[in-house]
């Protein structure tokens, strides 16, 4: 009676390996994610500190220019303007600052004029023309400061101007701001220490570059700060010079990170999956060991109950005729036979699985080896009503092999022809094949499926054929001759069509010493 079998459990690691694919899959999004973030994060921190350093050299320009203002406003002595001229084209000689300045009434008639370098004359004019009119003085309340930053003819014009009261009175002062000086020593003065870090430029109100480099390419990257208060009319842009190689390191170590946390989740799932089938295939080779067991005892048994029952029936004199008589001692002769080859067939398998497999190996005639096998096992195939035929290449060259092991993969062979395929037809041949002898056995059972094929030879496994029409095996027969044909250098392989029988083919190598020197090595013909 079959064993009944255990209820399939769910292994636990089936169950833990969706947890931990997705537990690394979150980590590897979490590590992506803050990498993401950090490169984000950096590229805004040289921002950041781009648009400070901007800020800062914009503020510093304007101070410097306001401050400047101022202390010339307060050295305008207003109660008298006699000796203005004289003192004044003396502290517009020596002020790197200005270069101009003007005093007028509250008419706003011009009271004093001073000029650097004689272009009073020049200044004037441009003053009356231009520069009074875009003033609005009248609309300045006491002590208020502003700037005019303009383009007259062609000519870039700051003027700071305020409006004082002085004796009751009210005058304005004008300021015409140097802006030699502005773009020889101001903008210098507060950039050129940074060009070593950064690129700049100063742009008037139509893009055009007053001073620095053409910034292009820095998108993302460029800062513009307008002069609030004092050179209105133009922007300052600053971009960090070494940006690219910035933003290429960052993406740099971004990709390392994919690549890092990609390959770690390949790594992961990759040794999952071996696990898995890992699992899989020791759970199935103890499912086989378990058939295995129950099949053996099952085979072991039946030639025993086989043998006693008629050794019984003998003893007791049960025999009607000496026909009857010879007809039992064959039986239990066959059944003998059956459980001899089956305990061989154990014993070897059991050396085999311990790594204890040892052969004997010699240098001998395959074709002896077969007929003699033949001749042993004719009577039982005729018995089971099968008809035996073989032919044997006639010279066939020596191999080295082990007899009694080759025995035993032909029985096995011839066996199963037996089980499977009788009655019918077995054909044994032996030829040669290049530098390999080919032994097969053919039969017209029911043969084997492609998909099958391969796993036959695996050791425990039975097809669906042994299965399902209840033939009696333990499913090591063809593991062990593959073993065999491996040890003696060759191979075995099976040919078969579902229903049209199938052919089981050893391959073994010709002994060296028995191929000439000159041979040239022929490739190897597949046994299957
Ligand atoms: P078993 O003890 O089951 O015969 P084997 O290892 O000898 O074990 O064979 C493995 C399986 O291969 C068998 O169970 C059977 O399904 C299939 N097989 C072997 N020989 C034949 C054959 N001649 N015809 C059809 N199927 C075969």
């Amino acid at each position: 009676m079959p064993l009944p079998r255990a209820p399939k459990r769910i292994p636990p690691l089936f169950l833990v390996f969706p947890v931990i694919l997705a537990a690394a899959l979150a980590l590897g999004r979490y590590a992506y994610l803050q990498s993401k973030a950090l490169g984000v994060q950096s590229e805004q921190a040289i921002r950041d500190s781009n648009e400070a350093v901007a800020e800062q050299v914009v503020s510093v320009i304007e101070k410097e220019i306001i401050a400047s203002d101022h202390t010339l406003f307060e050295l305008i002595d207003l109660s008298n303007l006699k000796r203005f001229t004289d003192r004044w084209n003396e502290n517009v000689r020596l002020s790197p600052n200005v270069d101009a300045v003007v005093v007028l009434d509250d008419k706003q008639h011009i009271l004093a004029l001073a000029s650097r370098g004689g272009r009073e004359g020049r200044f004037r004019s441009l003053f009356e023309r231009r520069i009074l009119p875009a003033l609005g003085l009248s609309t300045l309340a006491p002590d208020q400061h502003k700037h005019l930053h303009a383009d007259f003819d062609g000519e870039q014009v700051l003027i700071s101007f305020t409006h004082r009261k002085s004796a009751g009175r009210d005058y304005y002062i004008a300021l015409s701001v140097d802006m030699a000086n502005v773009l020889g020593q101001l903008l210098p003065a507060e950039l050129e220490d940074l060009r070593d870090t950064s690129r700049f430029s100063v742009v008037d109100s139509s893009g055009r570059i007053i001073y620095g480099d053409l910034l292009d390419g820095h998108s993302g990257f460029l800062y513009e700060k307008p002069f609030p208060s004092t050179l209105w009319r133009w922007r300052l842009q600053m971009a960090p010079r070494n940006i690219w190689q910035l933003v290429s390191e960052s993406s740099r170590r971004r990709a390392a990170d994919v690549v890092l946390i990609s390959f770690s989740l390949l790594v992961i799932t990759a040794g999952m999956l071996v696990l898995l089938l890992a699992v899989r295939k020791q759970q199935r080779a103890s499912e086989l060991k378990s058939e295995f067991i129950a099949n053996v005892s099952h085979e072991l048994k039946t030639p025993l109950s086989l043998i006693r029952m008629f050794s019984e029936l003998i003893a007791l004199g049960r025999v009607k005729n000496p026909e009857a008589g010879r007809e039992y001692a064959e039986i239990i002769t066959r059944e003998s036979d059956r459980l001899a080859r089956l305990i061989d067939n154990v014993l070897d398998f059991a050396r085999i699985e311990r790594g204890k497999a040892a052969y004997d190996f010699a240098t001998g005639d395959l074709a002896e080896v077969v007929e003699r096998a033949l001749d042993v096992y004719r009577y039982r195939l005729e018995r089971e009503r099968m008809t035996l035929s073989s032919e044997i290449e006639p010279g066939l060259p020596p191999t080295r092999l082990d007899d009694n092991a080759m025995t035993l993969a032909l029985l096995n062979l011839l066996e199963n022809a037996v089980k499977y395929a009788a009655p019918g037809a077995v054909r044994v041949t032996l030829k040669r094949a290049g530098e390999m002898l080919e032994l097969s056995v053919q039969d017209h059972g029911p043969g084997i499926t492609e998909d099958e094929q391969a796993r036959i030879f695996d050791r425990f496994y039975r097809a669906k054929n042994a299965r399902g029409r209840g033939v009696r095996g333990s499913g090591i027969g063809l593991s062990l001759v593959k073993h065999i044909a491996e040890a003696h250098g060759g191979r075995v392989g099976v040919r078969s069509l579902p229903g049209q029988g199938a052919t089981f083919t050893i391959a073994v190598p010709i002994a060296r010493e028995a191929l000439p020197e000159s041979e040239p090595a022929r490739p190897l013909v597949s046994p299957s």
